[in-house]
C-alpha cells in the first residue's frame, strides 16, 4: 500500500483541535513542512512529552510527510524554553542520521505561538494571507501528535488510542493515553476527581475550549486536554457568557481604547482584524455587510476577552456574532493583497507566563506527569463518526457485530472529505446512532 494510502486508511486527522484529515493535507506540494509543537494553551502538556518520550516517532512521521509533500525543509516548532526536549529532539534526529533534513525551529513563548498563522510567520518569515490556509504559502502543518500518528500508520496502526492531559484542579494533574471513545469521567477519574459538584470542566485548553455541557461523552481523535475549575473562576464566568450578554455587556462597557485590537495577533500580522470596531459596531447595531467582513479574520484565540481588554469584555464575541450573521447571509471577505506585519509586532506578542497571571491559573501551572500504563480500562467506548473536518464515516458494522481493537469500524464516505474509524476495543458494538459508534468490552 502507497504511504497515502496508509495514513488515509489508518484514519489520521490534525489531533491538535482543528481535526482536517491528514491524507488530504499531505497531498499537497509544499516548500515547507512544520511540525506544531508550540502547545501555546496554558497547563497543556501533550505535545511536549510525546516528543520528549516519542521523539524518533514524530521525527520519523515528519519526514515521512516531508517525503509525501516533496517538501525542501522540515522544522519542528517548539517554543525556546522547552530546553530538555530541544536537547533530546536534536540528539534524536542526529542518531537518525537526519541532520540537515529536519530541523528544530525554535519559537517565542508566546500566545498564541501555536495558531497557525502565527507558527508559519515564526518559522519561515512568511504570512498566510487572510481568510487562507498555510499552504498559500508553500506550508504545510501538522501537530506533533498527529506527525506520530503518521509514522504509525506506515507501520499499519490506527488511530486508536489518544494522548489527553487531566489537570487544573484535580488531586493528581496527569498525561495518560487511553482509547478514543473512553467516557469522559473516567478519565477525570484518573486525576482523582469524581465528584464536580462547584466545578466546571473545560474541553481542551483553558484559552480556546469550550466548557463541556455535561460529562457524559467520549474522548474523540482531538482531545487534547480537560481542566477541571471551581465554578466561581474567572475563565468559567466568561465561557459562560452568551453572545446575548456579552452584547450587553459591551455595549455600556467597552471604552474604545483599541487594546484588544493592539495585541491582536492576526491583526498584529497585518490582517484588517479590529476587534474594537466590532464591538463598536454591535453597540450600534450595525448590519452584517462588507463593513464588518474583518470579522471573518479573528482565529477566536480569546487573548482579546481574557487578557488584552480592561474592561473585561467580550471582543472575541463581537466578531463571532458577525462571523454567523455573515455566514449566514452567504457574504464573504474580500482579502486584502498584501500584509505587513505591524512593526511593533515583536513588542506586543504576549508573554505565556503574564497570560497565565492574568488569568488566574499560576497555581495549576504544574506539571502533569507521564504514564502510557493502561491507567484507565473501560468497559464501554462511544466512538465518534464525526471528528473529522467533512462528512460523517460512514459504519460499516451494526449492533451485535463483534469488533476487534484496531478493526476498520467506519469508512470515508464515497467521494467526500473525511477520516476512517477504527474500535479502540475488542468487544460487542452496542449502537450505532447519533454519529457514535458504542462498542462494550467482551
Ligand atoms: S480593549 Fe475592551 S474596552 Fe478597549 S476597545 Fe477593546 S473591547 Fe473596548
Ligand atoms: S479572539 Fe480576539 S485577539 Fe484573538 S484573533 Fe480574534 S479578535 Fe484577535
Amino acid at each position: 500500500m502507497e504511504l497515502l494510502e496508509k495514513v488515509k486508511e489508518a484514519g489520521v486527522i490534525g489531533a491538535g483541535g482543528a481535526g482536517f484529515p491528514t491524507h488530504v493535507k499531505l497531498q499537497a506540494k509544499a516548500e515547507y513542512i512544520l511540525i506544531n509543537g508550540a502547545e501555546c494553551e496554558p497547563l497543556l502538556r501533550v505535545d511536549q512529552q510525546l516528543m520528549e518520550f516519542h521523539p524518533a516517532d514524530v521525527i520519523l512521521g515528519l519526514k515521512i510527510g516531508k517525503e509525501m509533500t516533496g517538501a525542501e525543509h522540515a522544522i519542528i516548532g517548539i517554543k525556546g524554553h522547552h530546553k530538555k526536549v530541544i536537547e533530546i529532539l536534536k540528539q534524536t534526529i542526529k542518531e537518525l542520521n537526519l541532520e540537515g533534513e529536519i530541523e528544530v525551529g525554535l519559537l517565542p513563548t508566546v500566545y498564541p505561538a501555536g495558531d497557525e498563522m502565527v507558527l508559519v510567520k515564526e518559522l519561515t518569515g512568511r504570512i498566510v494571507p487572510e481568510g487562507g490556509i498555510p499552504i498559500a504559502v508553500g506550508c504545510v502543518v501538522m501537530n506533533a501528535e498527529s506527525a506520530y500518528n503518521v509514522y504509525h500508520a506506515t507501520l499499519d496502526e490506527p488511530v486508536t488510542m489518544k494522548y489527553v492531559t487531566i489537570t487544573g484542579d484535580v488531586p493528581k494533574p496527569i498525561t495518560v493515553k487511553v482509547p478514543i471513545g473512553t467516557p469522559i469521567k473516567e478519565v477525570l477519574a484518573v486525576a482523582g476527581r469524581t465528584d464536580f459538584t462547584g466545578y466546571k470542566v473545560i474541553n481542551g485548553g483553558p484559552m480556546m475550549g469550550p466548557l463541556f455541557d455535561d460529562l457524559d461523552g467520549y474522548v474523540t481523535k482531538k482531545t487534547k486536554g480537560i481542566i477541571v475549575l471551581p465554578e466561581d473562576h474567572v475563565l468559567v464566568k466568561k465561557k459562560s457568557r452568551t453572545l446575548i450578554t456579552a452584547a450587553r455587556l459591551n455595549k455600556t462597557a467597552c471604552e474604545q481604547c483599541s487594546k484588544c485590537t493592539d495585541l491582536c495577533p492576526r491583526h498584529l500580522l497585518g490582517h484588517s482584524t479590529v476587534p474594537h470596531k466590532m464591538v463598536r459596531a454591535v453597540a450600534y447595531n450595525a448590519p452584517a455587510d462588507e463593513n464588518v467582513t474583518a470579522a471573518l479574520t479573528c482565529c477566536q484565540c480569546s487573548l482579546c476577552e481574557f487578557f488584552s481588554c480592561p474592561a473585561g469584555i467580550s471582543p472575541k464575541l463581537a466578531n463571532v456574532f458577525y462571523m454567523n450573521k455573515l455566514r449566514e447571509a452567504g457574504i464573504k471577505l474580500e482579502p486584502k493583497k498584501e500584509f505587513v506585519p505591524n512593526p511593533m509586532r515583536p513588542y506586543r506578542m504576549v508573554p505565556t507566563d503574564r497570560l497565565i497571571a492574568r488569568i488566574d491559573l499560576t497555581k495549576y501551572d504544574v506539571d502533569a506527569p507521564w504514564t502510557e500504563e493502561a491507567v484507565v480500562d473501560p468497559q464501554v467506548v462511544g466512538i465518534n463518526l464525526k471528528d473529522h473536518v467533512g462528512a460523517p464515516a460512514v459504519p460499516l458494522v451494526q449492533a451485535g457485530d463483534h469488533v476487534e481493537a484496531g478493526q476498520k469500524i467506519a469508512d470515508i464516505k464515497e467521494g467526500a472529505l473525511g477520516a476512517t474509524v477504527h474500535a479502540s476495543i475488542s468487544g460487542t458494538v452496542e449502537s450505532v446512532q447519533f454519529n457514535v459508534i458504542t462498542i462494550r468490552r467482551d
